[in-house]
């Protein structure tokens, strides 16, 4: 199958390409074309830019050693540029710190031509990001980028947690997310990173019941911060998150609040009075200690 695999190159990594593939090299008529070569099926080209372009049938073991660097790079945890390596796909969940309010899962699909697109949103680390903001924006990303996303109501979640602990239960969400994804876009790319919230050997015995298991995912702590799908994919999620709030919130006639303080304690005693504990699995994780401590 034919693929498209664009990385931004440094000095080095350039050099090292050209010299690689020096003895394949074509002519090129693109002037931001620094160098072209042909290897089998796949086309390279190098931009003036530092972008290199790989296409072509299994362009992807071509490009797997730049790949490689390039991801050692990005996992410096200094580095603060969102990660140029596309096509990538994302992964995060939104929720499970939050007594109220389901748990969400977004995958995401990033590509060259959504990333062109993305860039006037000026994306960086969702997690700084103010509600509004991301009521005002998601929905537009919603339109650009290619996602599935996962939503595990309350009473759901407390059915299925009674039986998986929340490490087993956000991996077979974000497993299913990726699924779908797959569905939808045909073929996930080669890198698909997951915000890492159990080791990946971990990760893979949790899913050994299911069915898909979408292997060769990466693992990456705060990859929010480092990968543009992941990024995109953590906006989408709260916005489908706060959706779900604003629609229990309406149910039980006020305002709930987000997270585990007191706020949500005095929110419980409100429920409690007004509706009975009965309602509690509809619209809470009946695990925090803020429900437990009322039963
Ligand atoms: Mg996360």
């Amino acid at each position: 199958m034919s693929e498209n695999i664009s990385i931004q190159l440094n000095n080095q990594q350039q050099n090292e390409l050209i010299q690689k593939y020096q003895n394949s090299a074509i002519a090129s008529k693109n002037q931001y074309v620094s160098f072209c070569a042909k290897v089998d099926a796949v086309t390279i080209n190098l931009y003036t830019s530092g972008k290199v372009v790989f296409q072509g049938a299994n362009a992807n073991l071509l490009a797997s050693p730049f790949l490689n660097s390039q991801i050692k790079k990005d996992t410096n945890p200094s580095a603060k540029i969102l990660s140029t390596i596309l096509p990538q796909a994302g992964s995060d969940e939104v929720g499970t710190g939050d007594v109220f309010g389901p748990v969400v899962v977004v995958a995401s699909y990033v590509d060259e031509n959504i990333y062109e697109q993305l860039k006037a949103f000026n994306i960086n680390d969702s997690k700084q990001l103010s509600d509004d903001w991301i009521l005002e924006v998601a929905p537009k990303l919603m339109t650009i980028v290619p996602y599935a996303s996962l939503i595990l109501d309350n009473k759901k979640y407390n059915d299925v947690h009674q039986q998986y602990n929340l490490n087993a239960l956000k991996a077979i969400l974000h497993n299913s997310a990726y699924a779908h994804l797959q569905t939808k876009i045909k073929q996930l790319p080669k890198l698909c990173v997951v915000d890492q919230f159990t080791p990946k050997s971990s990760y893979y015995r949790y899913l050994k019941d299911q069915s898909p298991i979408i292997s060769n995912l990466t693992f990456q702590t705060k990859a929010e911060s480092s990968f543009i799908s992941v990024a995109v994919s953590s906006m989408i999620a709260r916005y489908l998150f706060l959706q779900a709030m604003d629609q229990l919130s309406t149910q039980v006639g006020f305002t709930l609040h987000k997270g585990a303080g007191q706020q949500v304690d005095k929110d419980v005693d409100q429920l409690i009075h007004e509706k009975g504990k009965a309602i509690l699995p509809y619209v809470a994780k009946c695990h925090f200690s803020n429900i437990q401590k009322k039963l």
